[in-house]
C-alpha cells in the first residue's frame, strides 16, 4: 500500500492517472480497420468458411461480440454468413478437433486488417481441450470470440508488452505465450498495462469470463470512438478495481479484499509492485474489509480497515488500497480510496 494523501494531491494524482491512461491496450496500429469517412463508423464482414451444422455457436458468437466490442465502440460486424469466393472481412474456420496441437489452439493468423479477406483468418475449435473445466461449453466459446475478436481489431495479447512485467503480474512464462497461437506484438499501448484485460493470458479470471475491462472499453473506444447509441445507463457494468502498489519501505505485502460478497487476495513484492484485482458489476454503496500482512520498515506488521466505498453509477472505477498514518505497535489503518 502507499500511503494515504490529502485530498487535493489525490485529485491530481488521479487526473494525471487517467491522461496517462488515454496516452497510451496493446495494438498494432497498422492493423486498424478504416472508418467510413462520413458517419465514422467502421463496417467489419464477419464470415464462415464452414458454418454448417454450427448455427448455434454462432448465435452465441454473434451475441457475445455484440455485447461487447461491438456494444463500446463504434464498430459494427455484418453478415455473418457463409464466406463467398473472394469475401473480404473476418474469415472464420471451426475445427473442431479435441487436441491440443497448433493448428486446433483457437487463434488468429494475424491481427487486424491482416485478417482482411484473409481464408481461414479465424481459428475457433468448439471442443478444445484447453478451455477451464470450470466453465460450460457455451462461456468457454463466448469467451474464446471475444479474446479472438480483440485480435481481429488489432489488439495483440497484453502479455506480450515491453512494460508488462513492471505494471503487472504474470504467473505464466512469457515468453511460452509470446509466439503462442497467433497474434505477434503490438506497438501502440493505448492504455496502461492491464491485468484485467481479456487479452491478458495471465488474467486470473480466464479471458476475463468474456466481459470487456476498464481499460478494454477506454482502449477500444480511444481506437474506434464511441458507440454513439451508447446511452449513459447501458454503458458498462459497475466493475470496481481495487489497486495495491508497493509503497516505500516495504518489501512485499500480502493483502485480502472482502468487497460485499466477493473476497480476493492481493500480493506485491519487489518483482511486482502493483496488483490489481477486479470485482464484477457492485452496488452504488458496498461495505469492504481488507486485512494485509507486511514487511514495512524492517518489520512485519499487520493492517486492517474497513468501511463503505461509492462505486460510481453506469461505469467501472478503481480504488487504490492506502495506509492512513503511521502504524502503531505494528498495527496500520488502511483505507479504499477512489482513483478512477
Ligand atoms: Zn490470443
Amino acid at each position: 500500500m502507499r500511503k494515504f494523501v490529502i485530498a487535493t494531491i489525490g485529485i491530481l494524482y488521479s487526473i494525471s492517472c487517467y491522461a496517462q491512461g488515454v496516452e497510451r491496450i496493446n495494438m498494432r496500429r497498422s492493423a486498424q480497420w478504416p472508418k467510413d469517412y462520413v458517419t465514422g463508423k467502421t463496417m467489419i464482414e464477419v464470415t464462415f468458411e464452414n458454418p454448417d451444422g454450427y448455427e448455434y455457436e454462432i448465435g452465441l458468437i454473434r451475441n457475445a461480440i455484440n455485447e461487447t466490442w461491438a456494444k463500446y465502440a463504434n464498430i459494427e460486424f455484418t453478415n455473418w454468413e457463409r464466406a463467398s469466393y473472394r469475401q473480404k472481412g473476418i474469415r472464420i474456420r471451426v475445427i473442431n478437433r479435441a487436441d491440443m496441437s497448433d493448428e486446433a489452439w483457437p487463434h488468429t493468423n494475424g491481427l487486424g486488417t491482416q485478417l482482411d479477406g484473409l481464408e481461414n483468418g479465424m481459428i475457433l475449435n468448439f471442443i478444445w481441450p484447453g478451455y477451464p473445466s470450470n466453465i460450460s461449453r457455451n462461456d468457454a466459446i463466448r469467451f474464446t470470440a471475444v479474446h479472438e475478436f480483440g485480435h481481429a481489431l488489432g489488439l495483440a495479447h497484453e502479455q506480450n508488452r515491453p512494460d508488462y512485467k513492471r505494471n503487472c503480474n504474470c504467473n505464466v512464462a512469457i515468453e511460452e505465450t509470446k509466439f503462442k497461437g497467433d497474434g505477434g506484438d503490438g506497438d501502440y499501448y493505448v492504455t496502461p498495462c492491464d491485468e484485467n484485460s481479456v487479452m491478458n493470458y495471465c488474467n486470473r479470471n480466464w479471458n476475463n469470463w468474456g466481459r470487456l475491462s476498464y481499460y478494454d472499453v477506454l482502449g477500444i473506444q480511444t481506437i474506434y470512438g464511441k458507440n454513439p447509441a451508447l446511452t449513459p445507463s447501458a454503458d458498462q457494468q459497475q466493475n470496481v478495481t481495487i489497486v495495491d502498489d508497493l509503497g516505500t519501505g516495504q518489501t512485499w505485502e500480502n493483502m485480502y479484499v472482502v468487497l460485499g460478497s466477493d473476497q480476493r487476495t492481493l500480493h506485491v513484492d519487489s518483482n511486482n509492485s502493483r496488483d490489481a484485482i477486479q470485482f464484477f458489476n457492485k452496488k452504488r454503496s458496498v461495505y469492504y474489509k481488507v486485512w494485509c500482512s507486511t514487511y514495512y520498515g524492517s518489520r512485519l506488521m499487520q493492517g486492517y480497515g474497513d468501511g463503505f466505498i461509492t462505486v460510481p453509477e453506469n461505469r467501472s472505477s478503481a480504488f487504490e488500497v492506502l495506509l492512513v498514518g503511521e502504524p502503531v505497535n505494528g498495527k496500520a489503518t488502511l483505507v479504499l480510496q477512489q482513483i478512477n
